[in-house]
C-alpha cells in the first residue's frame, strides 16, 4: 500500500514536516490540515500604512507572534536556502547597538539597566551588585545539585548555582523573555538545556561548563548551502516582509508539489484507532480520512482533546501554556528619542511577586533599532511591542481589569498606530519532568495500537523556538522504513 501521511496543524511545525516528507517520500501522499484559512500558526506579520501629523508616511511591518529568529538554527537555515529566501533575508550584526545593548527593567529601580555586554560593563553600577559577585562566587561553590534529582525548576537551579537575587533579577526575566512564564514553575532542563550540562561539564559550576569546550557534536545534516556564510557575526535576523516569509514560502512551495495537498479552514474533528486498526482522521467538514501515518503539530492539549478515549495518550495535558497581550505601537520620531538604542528590555518579576495589581509587562522590543530596514522611511518613526501577561491566568481573564493594555499608552506620546492582540495559550510552560513525560509518550507511540503510525511533534515536545520547530519537522519520520 503507498504511504498516506496526514499532517495535523499547519503551523511553522506541520509546515515543516510536510517539506520534509513530501521530500524524503516522493512516492507518499502527504495531506496537512489546517483549522485556519491560513498558514503559520502563532507567526502573524503584517505591513501597515501609518501616517504622522505632517504628512510623512510609511509602511512598516508588526509582527504579532515571533519576530527573530539566531542564526544558530540550522534547520532554518536549510529552509532558507532551499527555498529561495536568501535575498529577503534582514540581518543584525552582534556589533550593532540592537544586538549588543539589551536592558532590564527592574520594579524596584528607576530606569532601565544595562545587561552587560562586554567585560568593562559588569564593573559599572549596578552590575558590580547585582551581577558581578554571584557569577565570581559561582565557580568556588560547592557542587550542590541534590543526588538523584534529574529536572527542577529554573528558579531553583539558578538560586542553588547563583543566589536568589540573581535568580529572581535575571533568571525570571529571561523566562519571561522566552516564555512568558514563571521561572519557579519551568523545567530548567527542557527550557535551558544548556545550563544544565554546563554544570555537567564544569562539575558542578556552570560558569566551569560554559568556558569549557561543548563536546555535544550537531547533526550535520542539513543542505544550507552559502547561508552560513552570510549569518557570519549576526546576531538575528528576520525577512523583508518579517516571519510569516517563512511559513508563506513553505505553503508556497507546498502547493507546487504533485503529492502534497493542503487542506486549510478544516479543523480536524477527532482522531482514532478504529476497531479494524486502521487509523482514522475525521474532519468537522465531515470527510474521514484513513491514512497510514499521522504526525501531529497541534498544541498538545489540542491533541487530547481530539483523540478518542479508546486511543488515549499520556501527559498531553501535563503542561500549561502562556496567554500573552502583544501591543504594537508606532510613533512619529521625537527629539529625544523615545527610548535607548537597544534591542529592547526585560522586566523580572517583582520583589513581591506576581499580584493582580501588578501592570503584567514582560518586556518591551524596540523593533525599530533591530530591524528598520523592514520599514519604509523608518526614520521617521519609531516602533515597539509591548509584551504582557504575567504567569497570573486571572489578569488576563478579568474581563473589566484596569490593567488593559491601554493603560500603558498613557505613559507614552499619542501614538499614531496600535494594535493590541491577544492570545490564549499561545506558548507550551514544560514542567519539571517534562523531558521523561515525553519520553514515556514516545514509547505508548511506539506500542499498542498506535505501533509507530503515530508522532507527536511542535512546540510542546521538544523546545518552542521557530528553530526547534522546523527540526522537530524535518525529524518527523525519520524511524519510518523506507
Ligand atoms: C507572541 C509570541 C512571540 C514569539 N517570539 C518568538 C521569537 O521571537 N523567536 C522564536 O524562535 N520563537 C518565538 N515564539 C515561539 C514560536 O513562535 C512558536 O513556538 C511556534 O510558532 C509554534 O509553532 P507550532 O507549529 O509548533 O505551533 P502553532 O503555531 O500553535 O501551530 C499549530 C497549528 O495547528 C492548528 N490547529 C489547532 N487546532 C486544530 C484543529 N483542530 N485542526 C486543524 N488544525 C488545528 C492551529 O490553527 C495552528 O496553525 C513566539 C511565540 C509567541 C506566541
Amino acid at each position: 500500500m503507498n504511504r498516506h501521511v496526514v499532517i495535523l496543524g499547519g503551523g511553522i511545525t506541520g509546515l515543516s514536516s510536510a517539506f520534509h516528507l513530501s521530500r524524503r517520500f516522493p512516492e507518499a501522499l502527504i495531506t496537512l490540515v489546517e483549522k485556519t484559512s491560513r498558514f503559520g500558526g502563532w507567526i502573524s506579520s503584517e505591513r501597515v500604512q501609518v501616517h504622522d501629523g505632517d504628512g510623512r508616511t510609511a509602511e512598516i511591518v508588526l509582527e504579532s507572534g515571533p519576530r527573530t529568529l539566531r542564526p544558530n538554527a540550522k534547520s532554518v537555515l536549510e529552509l532558507i536556502h532551499l527555498l529561495g529566501l536568501k535575498n529577503s533575508v534582514i540581518t543584525t550584526p552582534i556589533t550593532s547597538s540592537a544586538a549588543k545593548d539589551r536592558y532590564l527593567q527592574i520594579p524596584e529601580l528607576q530606569g532601565l539597566i544595562t545587561l552587560p555586554n562586554s567585560l568593562t560593563s559588569i564593573f559599572s553600577p549596578p552590575m558590580r551588585t547585582l551581577f558581578l559577585p554571584h557569577v565570581l562566587r559561582e565557580p568556588a561553590k560547592r557542587r550542590n545539585r541534590p543526588d538523584g534529582i534529574s529536572d527542577e525548576t529554573v528558579d531553583n537551579f539558578m538560586t542553588r548555582r547563583f543566589g536568589p537575587t540573581f535568580a529572581r533579577t535575571f533568571g525570571s526575566a529571561l523566562v519571561h523573555g522566552i516564555y512568558a512564564a514563571d521561572s519557579r514553575k519551568l523545567s530548567v532542563r527542557a527550557a535551558f538545556p544548556s545550563l544544565w550540562a554546563m554544570e555537567d561539564r564544569g562539575w558542578g559550576s556552570v560558569v566551569r561548563g560554559a568556558l569549557l569546550p561543548n563536546p555535544t557534536v550537531s547533526r550535520g545534516d542539513y543542505d544550507v548551502g552559502d547561508i552560513p556564510d552570510m549569518m557570519k557575526g549576526v546576531s538575528v535576523y528576520s525577512f523583508k516582509d518579517g516571519i510569516g516569509m517563512l511559513p508563506g514560502a513553505l505553503a508556497t512551495h507546498l502547493r507546487n508539489q504533485s503529492n502534497v495537498e493542503l487542506l486549510c479552514d478544516n479543523p480536524i474533528s477527532s482522531l482514532r484507532v478504529a476497531d479494524d486498526g486502521q487509523l482514522e482522521v475525521k474532519l468537522s467538514s465531515g470527510q474521514m480520512i484513513n491514512p497510514t501515518h499521522v504526525i501531529s503539530a497541534l498544541p498538545l492539549p489540542v491533541l487530547d482533546g481530539l483523540l478518542h478515549p479508546t486511543s488515549s495518550l499520556p501527559h498531553l495535558t501535563a503542561s500549561p501554556a502562556s496567554s500573552v497581550v502583544v501591543l504594537n505601537l508606532i510613533f512619529p520620531q521625537t527629539q529625544p528619542r523615545l527610548h535607548p538604542s537597544g534591542f529592547g528590555y526585560l522586566v523580572p518579576r517583582p520583589l513581591s511577586g506576581y499580584s493582580p495589581h501588578n501592570p503584567g509587562i514582560l518586556g518591551t522590543v524596540f523593533d525599530s533599532c533591530a530591524l528598520s530596514a523592514q520599514d519604509s522611511n523608518a526614520a521617521n518613526f519609531t516602533k515597539m511591542t509591548v509584551m504582557m501577561g504575567v504567569p497570573i491566568p486571572l489578569l488576563l481573564h478579568t474581563p473589566n481589569s484596569s490593567h488593559c493594555p491601554e493603560d500603558y499608552l498613557k505613559v507614552l506620546p499619542e501614538p499614531i498606530y496600535t494594535r493590541t492582540q491577544r492570545h490564549d495559550d499561545c506558548i507550551p510552560n514544560p514542567m519539571p519532568g517534562h523531558l521523561r513525560r515525553m519520553e514515556e509518550l514516545k514509547t505508548a507511540l511506539a506500542k499498542g495500537a498506535w505501533s509507530g503510525r503515530l508522532e507527536v511533534i511542535g512546540a510542546g515536545v521538544r523546545g518552542v523556538s521557530l528553530g526547534d520547530c522546523v527540526e522537530s519537522g524535518k525529524r518527523a519520520g525519520e524511524s519510518w522504513t523506507c
